[in-house]
């Protein structure tokens, strides 16, 4: 088809949407690694993920041959009331760079949530409900995720415990009451609800809380509560498994319009939307039946593919959870506290992980007043206003565009624009008033945080 003829939005239909998901594992020549016990640094088995996550999540953890999987009617029935995300041709923002590189744009913003965390949110409740549980407890850093969760515990009638770091829980209290209005408790990370919080507060009196704490602290909940699991918004393979609905759903529109990316670009935290994105380019990449670039976008004040180790880690700061290898800072690891920009997870996932060291996908960091720029510049040529994360995609799609211009190269870019920046305003109006300052850690910083890494000889 002539390019002349694609409009703005590259429109599927609800029959469109994928009945299966794509498991780029079993394509992977390389497998990423096993998860292990925290304690007997063997991989973990069925029966001991049970315990944390419900059974067919386990079991999806675990799979890494069967290529596709059915998703149940119920979650499709969900997923027709924000399916399919509309893919965009960013025509105003090619005029305004006035660059020939084709740019597209994959909008995951298009929910309540705000982002792309629902597509794997309604599958974790369903099989929850499934499973006949109670309900389900998890941690929420920006506040995403325990909203996208919120939604779906709601929709499938589960009790939904959140714990939300604290400095987010202060800073953004309208996430908050969303996810109460959907019926979900919210409690500050350090709590004094469980035995790890209390310990954290002990040692660190007055902090802001983490990720990596908030985790710890959402997994001992859940173990101490009969008929309730944890769940993860991010890292995990059974996540980047319930993602893939984004790069199907992309591959599909652009196969219809004839269209066939040079570049597939996504931002990158614990790596889902950038794994569920990238996953059938990926998968034609290494079956060898097409080829293109694919980048992976993190913050520098958090850049754990471009400057983390590739070894096994702690997910959290209580070392409660398996242990999984992974691009990794350590998980003592904390962002500096002037960094607005998301994305601000120690590790990453282990899919993507193994295709960042098998060479398969590229990786950049940028800074975050560079992030903003983009994000500003985006949002008053294409009118969406878009997460502070997402913005690191577009950040590196502007400057690959930059690129074909000054080469005259005309180049397909594909990237993922994982949410909207609704409730990010107090970042922005850090960048609007001028006093966004960027950070990037000392080779000093990581070494002392990778000094702690676990033994582990695997
Ligand atoms: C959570 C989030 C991300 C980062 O998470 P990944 O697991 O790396 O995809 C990116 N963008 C938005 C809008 C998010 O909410």
């Amino acid at each position: 088809m002539n390019n002349n003829t694609i409009p703005y939005k590259l429109l599927l239909t609800e029959n469109e949407i994928p009945t299966r998901w794509y498991n780029l594992r079993a394509d992977m020549k390389n497998k990423p690694a096993p998860l292990l016990n925290p304690e007997t640094h063997k991989p973990m088995t069925f029966e001991e993920l049970r315990k944390v996550f419900c059974d067919e999540l386990a079991r999806q953890e675990l799979d890494d041959t069967t290529p596709y999987i059915d998703i149940p009617t119920p979650i499709r029935d969900f997923y027709r009331m924000f399916r399919p995300a509309p893919l965009v041709r960013a025509y105003y923002l090619e005029k305004a760079l006035n660059t020939p590189a084709h740019i597209y744009y994959k909008f995951e913003g298009n929910n309540t949530s705000g982002s792309h965390k629902l597509n794997s949110a309604v599958a974790q409740a369903y099989y929850a409900k499934e499973q006949g549980l109670k309900g389900v407890t998890t941690e929420t850093g920006a506040g995403q995720w325990g909203t996208a969760l919120s939604m779906a515990c709601s929709y499938f009638d589960l009790i939904c415990k959140v714990f939300m770091v604290k400095v987010s829980y202060e800073q953004k209290p309208h996430r908050r009451e969303v996810m109460r209005t959907y019926g979900a408790s919210v409690t500050a990370s350090p709590s004094e609800t469980t035995a790890v919080g209390r310990k954290i507060l002990a040692e660190h009196p007055g902090t802001g809380g983490s990720l990596g704490c908030a985790i710890s602290e959402a997994v001992e909940s859940a173990l101490s509560q009969d008929g309730f699991r944890y769940v993860l918004g991010s890292v995990l393979s059974q996540v980047v498994l319930h993602q893939s609905i984004i790069g199907l759903e992309t591959k599909t529109a652009l196969d219809k319009y004839g269209v066939k990316p040079d570049i597939v670009i996504g931002c990158a935290g614990g790596g889902s939307n950038l794994g569920g994105l990238i996953a059938p380019f990926m998968g034609d990449k290494i079956k060898g039946v097409a080829d293109c670039r694919i980048i992976a976008v993190e913050p520098a004040s958090c850049p754990s593919l471009t400057r983390g180790a590739y070894a096994y880690d702690y997910c959290d700061t209580g070392a409660v959870c398996p242990l999984a290898k992974m691009y990794t800072l350590g998980s003592s690891f904390m962002p500096s506290a002037n960094h607005a920009g998301g994305l601000r997870y120690h590790g990453m996932s282990s899919i993507l992980s193994q295709l960042y060291d098998d060479g398969l996908m590229e990786a950049r960091s940028v800074e975050q007043s560079k992030v903003f720029e983009a994000a500003t510049f985006f949002a008053r040529c294409e009118g969406t206003l878009p997460a502070p994360e997402s913005s690191h995609a577009i950040r590196a799609a502007i400057d690959e565009a930059v690129r074909c211009r000054e080469t005259g190269k005309q180049e397909t870019i594909v990237f993922g624009l994982t949410g909207t920046g609704y409730f990010d305003m107090y970042a922005y109006q850090k960048f609007n008033d001028g006093i966004m300052s960027d950070y990037i850690p000392t080779d000093d910083e990581i070494a002392k945080s990778l000094a702690k890494l676990p033994q582990v000889n695997a």
